[in-house]
């Protein structure tokens, strides 16, 4: 047996025994992704019906999903991914990639308007290199916080995937100069493994 047929056996074997793999075809949710934003939520409260949320990097949609639930109809989901995602009905869903001014501006023009939360569970593609995929981690998440900065309005809020490595403190240091209040949080559902975790940022300072 190849060492290939061995890692993705195991992989296989571990997808499909995951209870939130489970959860997610049983509830209906697209990612078990989406039980991770659920726990943040529920535990902060991040959205309230009639908010106006950005999710960037929505593919394929578990966030949207637990977005546009709390929002409410009366509220606006506008999502993100550099894929083509399926139709939620009631999201607003673009195309483009975000790490492009062109791709930034058109998020921004969707938004329209007031924006209370943004959310991003950007991730680039791994090659591998653990150094290359920081630095573009980092990168994506650098440009979600730059936009949040920008274009969220006082007191909103920011949540945003983060790995833990270079870059790491220095980013949270600037979230703190713009959030009232910033903290770091592992769901239960994100793999003990991945040292993926999320930074919220709360209270956005008027700028
Ligand atoms: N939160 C999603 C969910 O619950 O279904 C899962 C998001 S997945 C972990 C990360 C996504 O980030 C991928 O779909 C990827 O295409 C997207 N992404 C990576 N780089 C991007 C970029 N430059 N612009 C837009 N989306 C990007």
């Amino acid at each position: 047996m190849t060492k290939r047929t061995r890692t993705s056996r195991a992989w296989m074997q571990e997808h499909v025994t995951d209870p939130f793999v489970r959860a997610a075809k049983r509830e209906g949710y697209r990612s078990r992704a989406a039980y991770k934003l659920m726990e943040i939520d529920k535990r902060v409260g991040l959205f309230k019906s009639g908010m106006s949320v950005v999710d960037l990097g929505a593919a394929p949609g578990g966030w949207s999903q637990i977005a546009l639930q709390r929002v409410g109809r009366g509220g606006r989901v506008v999502a993100v991914d550099l894929l083509p995602m399926e139709e939620i009905p009631g999201v607003k869903f673009i195309v483009a990639d975000f790490a492009t001014d062109a791709g930034l501006e058109l998020t921004r023009q969707t938004a329209e308007g007031e924006i209370d939360v943004v959310i991003s569970d950007m991730a680039p593609n791994i090659s591998g290199i653990g150094i290359a995929d920081q630095a573009r981690a980092m990168h994506l998440a650098e440009l979600a916080l730059d936009f949040a900065i920008r274009y969220l309005k006082p007191k909103g809020s920011f949540l945003v995937k983060l790995f833990q490595g270079d870059g790491f403190d220095p980013f949270v240091a600037v979230a703190r100069q713009h959030f009232g209040k910033v903290a770091i949080r592992k769901p239960e559902a994100s793999r003990d493994r991945s040292n993926e975790v999320y930074l919220l940022g709360t209270s956005k300072k008027a700028s």
